[in-house]
């Protein structure tokens, strides 16, 4: 069991919040800030309980190295900016208790990256161990709310949730019970729709969700190595050959348990990686041994869009196409319209589908759940234990 905030006597504590505020940033503007909002439900009810808060948080991979483009700095900024308060930003990580010990209540710190310190991220147990402890004079009780993060065993994350009494906050307990709920009992008809680029992260969670589903629909980059799996020629388009063998074996899964498992049939497709080459539309029996891949084409969208419609619940994570380019966004929006338009319940998990969804104009109204955490909820779903929600527990 996984205490939440209603379970917990937060009344005028001095929190630790290990939060997910890994937003995409161009030159120190943030150009998503979806995930900083999505932390303000858990802020603003312990502040309510007028506890004290210092955040952690991280963004990029900074692999323990202080680097200037990786500063948490315009995240307090845009934090202080829906807030409307000041965050009071440290630059370093240690090092500043006597502050935190002054905050008042409904007062927030931020930490400068956590990813800056290499004990965060270290292989090493007891550097983590050693790094949480120093972290854990920052606060009387811990918050996890990082939902992004927890499949990460990393000292923030993992080992400083152990020192203190702890909880979750709202962001990871809505996202546990939605993605419980997917796997526990989804109404029928269920379909599950992935995309983007990597095969060899998804494969875990087609093949366990393989008997729980009515259709899985894929789109994106990695609906290459499954259309080469059955033979086809697809020219430059990205291919995980490694992958081929578990992709043959989930097609004659699917087949034997009678689900169908839909790929594209039509592909748009250019002889470069970019906005400005000149795209094609081609049947996936016609790839050109020098063009690539780069979109569904209408007649899969609308496929895909059709299965959707049917569903009383969906999943939906990765984009169909290179959805960052304008050319190659239809499908995605297709399918994104698709689910923001059936009447049961649409999930979308997290990652590049919550930004393409935001970039394409939607709403998340429009959806049931936005997960924050991409990796996280297929994690999840794959039946992993994450040492983020284990250390909850
Ligand atoms: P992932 O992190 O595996 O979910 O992949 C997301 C990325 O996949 C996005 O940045 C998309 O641009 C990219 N993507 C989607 N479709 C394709 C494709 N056909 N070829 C190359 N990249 C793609």
């Amino acid at each position: 069991m996984i205490k939440t905030l209603e379970d917990l006597d937060l009344s005028h504590k001095k929190v630790i919040l290990r939060c997910d505020l890994n937003v995409p940033l161009i030159d120190g503007v943030i150009t998503d800030d979806g995930r900083i909002r999505a932390s303000l439900s858990t802020i603003q009810k312990l502040q309510a309980q007028n506890c004290s808060i210092v955040i952690i948080a991280h963004l990029g991979r900074p692999k323990g190295k202080t680097i200037s483009g990786l500063s948490m700095r315009p995240v307090a900024k845009r934090m202080g900016e829906l807030l409307n308060q000041e965050i009071i930003f440290t630059e370093t990580i240690l090092g500043n208790e006597e502050v935190a010990l002054k905050l008042k209540p409904g007062e927030i710190m931020m930490l400068e990256n956590i990813r800056f310190e290499e004990a965060e991220t270290s292989k090493n147990e007891t550097d983590r161990i050693k790094f949480a402890t120093k972290l854990s004079a920052y606060g009387q009780i811990y918050i996890g709310d990082g939902f992004g993060a927890v499949h990460r065993k990393h000292a923030s994350v993992y080992e400083l949730a152990q020192l203190l009494p702890h909880g979750a906050g709202d962001l990871i307990a809505t996202e546990v019970a939605v993605l419980e709920n997917l796997m526990s009992k989804p109404t029928p008809p269920f379909g599950v729709i992935l995309g983007g680029s990597k095969v060899s992260d998804k494969i875990g969670v087609i093949s366990k969700l393989l008997d729980k589903v009515d259709f899985i629909a894929i789109g994106g980059g990695m609906a290459f190595t499954f259309l080469a799996a059955q033979g086809k020629q697809i020219g430059t388009s990205l291919f995980e050959e490694e992958s081929v063998p578990l992709v043959q074996d989930l097609l004659a899964r699917a087949e034997t348990l009678g689900v169908q498992l839909i790929l594209p049939v039509d592909v748009v497709i250019a002889k470069d990686f970019s906005n400005t080459s000149q795209s094609f539309l081609v049947s996936v029996d016609e790839i050109p041994s020098d063009q690539m891949g780069l979109d569904i084409g209408p007649i899969s969208a609308e496929i895909f869009a059709r299965q959707i419609s049917g569903c009383k619940t969906a999943f939906w994570n990765g984009p169909m196409g290179v959805f960052e380019f304008d050319k190659f966004q239809n499908g995605t929006k297709v399918v994104a319209q698709a689910l923001a338009s059936m009447s049961g319940m649409a999930v979308v998990g997290g990652g590049d589908s919550a930004a393409a969804i935001r970039k394409l104009g939607f709403k998340s109204e429009d959806f049931a759940h936005i997960s924050t955490g991409g990796g996280a909820s297929l994690e999840y779903l794959e039946g992993r234990q994450l040492p983020g929600l284990i250390a909850l527990s």
